[in-house]
């Protein structure tokens, strides 16, 4: 009997599949490879809400362990995924330049923030109030890392690409089983996917639709990512992403012309050189009201587990809160409250 039969294998997924395979867990992965959230992000990681200047839900815990994590699996694949890289916060008047000298100073965002403005001149890029520097953040090349890590599953014959039918799950005395497989634990990570999941689709998930472009501007020379309205993040060779737009009424993955009209509406008011678009996706970022994940066994079933609600913020998220569901499951630790699903009270699964 396998320990652990993982339904879902975007960001939530890998994070539980590598946690559970670096403890010496048994694992079968099984994804339907379409409707992903994770493979259109553009993997961006960052500890500060700008908006507010306040910090992300334990960023500091997070960073800490998404450096070891995907280091980690850098070394085991040979290869680059997790690229840290300045943001630069462009500033728009002498107001916006005060109020990043106060948050700079403030003792919880000090070292996440630079005290020094970016004074120097871009190329191509107009900013008479210079740049405020967002420290410790970066971005995770996450497709190219789902592609090898799905190669690695697939080579050890334990990934199948197949839509989970949930009719054909069975709850046995001791773990499930599903078509042939059975296992002590069955974990779903099935992002915005879980509204169709009988067993979880009690809770309150929402989605936020997303769309981001690649770009490819040859005379920017950027080498930093740039926050304005928008992002723009370079991936080499003068190609950048740019992102990302919010949508809550369409719940589609298909890429629209509105979104696209407007993320290079933004772009042409922050860049002054050609580019050209190369690609165009979107998304549904699997999002929860009190912005906490979805973390925790089911009411009914105590050998089924869900992992979700990553939002915004998948690949800091990913890794942490899969660590916490893993530890609860093999050694009984406590799930903080906050991203128990167990918070939720007022929502209950008919038993
Ligand atoms: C445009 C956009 C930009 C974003 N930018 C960033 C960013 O810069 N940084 C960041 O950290 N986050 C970003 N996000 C958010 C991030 O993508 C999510 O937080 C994260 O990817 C969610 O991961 P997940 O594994 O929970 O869900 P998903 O990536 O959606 O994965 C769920 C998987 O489950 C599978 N699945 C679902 N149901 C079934 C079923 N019945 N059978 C089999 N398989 C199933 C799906 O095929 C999918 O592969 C962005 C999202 C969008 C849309």
């Amino acid at each position: 009997m396998l320990d652990y039969l993982i339904i879902g294998f975007g960001l939530s997924g890998l994070s539980f599949t590598e946690t559970a395979l670096q403890k010496g867990k048994s694992c079968f992965v099984i994804d339907s490879e379409k409707n992903y959230s994770s493979r259109v992000a553009p993997g961006l990681y960052n500890p500060v809400i700008l908006k507010r200047f306040s910090v992300a839900w334990k960023a500091d815990e997070q960073l800490d362990y998404i450096n070891y994590f995907y280091q980690n699996l850098e070394k085991q694949f040979a290869k680059r995924y997790y690229f840290p890289l300045p943001i630069y916060r462009k500033l728009f008047s002498v107001e916006e330049q005060n109020n990043w000298f106060v948050a700079a100073d403030h003792p919880i965002l000090s070292s996440f923030l630079s005290p020094q403005l970016i004074t120097h001149k871009i190329n191509h890029i107009d900013a008479p109030y210079d740049f405020g520097e967002v420290l410790h953040s970066g971005y995770l090349d996450v497709n190219q890392l789902l592609n090898d890590y799905t190669e690695e599953l697939k080579n050890k014959s334990i990934y199948r690409q197949e839509v989970f039918d949930y009719f054909y799950l069975e709850q046995g005395a001791e773990g499930i089983s599903y078509k042939g497989i059975k296992a002590k634990q069955i974990i779903f990570c099935e992002g915005y996917g879980s509204i169709n999941n009988p067993y979880f689709n009690y809770l309150p998930l929402d989605g936020a639709k997303g769309e981001v472009l690649l770009i490819h501007a040859p005379e920017l020379d950027l080498q930093v990512i740039l926050k304005t309205g928008i992002f723009i993040m370079p991936v080499g060779n003068h190609y950048y992403k740019v992102g990302s737009t919010y949508h809550f009424d369409d719940k589609t993955v298909l890429p629209t012309e509105a979104a696209k009209n407007e993320l290079i509406e933004k772009l042409q008011e922050v860049i002054n050189c050609p580019f050209q678009l190369i690609e165009h996706n979107a998304g549904i970022r699997p999002t929860t009201r009190d912005r906490r994940p979805f973390v925790g066994v089911h009411p009914k079933y105590k050998d089924m587990y869900i992992l979700n609600g990553l939002g915004t913020r998948g690949v800091m998220i990913g890794p942490y809160v899969a660590k916490h569901l893993f530890d609860f499951i093999e050694n009984q630790t406590e799930l903080p409250l906050e991203m128990d699903i167990k918070r939720l009270k007022k929502y209950t699964y008919p038993l």
